[in-house]
């Protein structure tokens, strides 16, 4: 699964973080750093929660590629 972060939206809040500090990294400002999240199987749940809790829909859920991981392809 990946976080597709559009840092255009992002305020600051950082909702996103309080839920999961190792998945959602902040600059110094509180602002969610750019670039996508690639997320472990393990800790798709808080990066879920943490991606729901964004108030700007700022963070995206993408899962089109879990096929091609899961096949090894990548
Ligand atoms: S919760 Fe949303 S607006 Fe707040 S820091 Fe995270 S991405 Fe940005």
């Amino acid at each position: 699964m990946h976080i597709i972060v559009r840092n255009a939206k992002c305020q600051g809040h950082a909702r996103c973080w309080s839920q999961a500090p190792d998945i959602f990294k902040l600059d110094e400002d509180g602002y969610i750093l750019p670039g996508n999240i690639n997320v472990a199987e393990r800790d798709e749940f808080l990066a879920l929660r943490g991606a729901r809790s964004c108030p700007e829909r700022a963070l995206e859920i993408d899962r089109s590629s879990d096929h091609i991981t899961n096949d090894g392809v990548s």
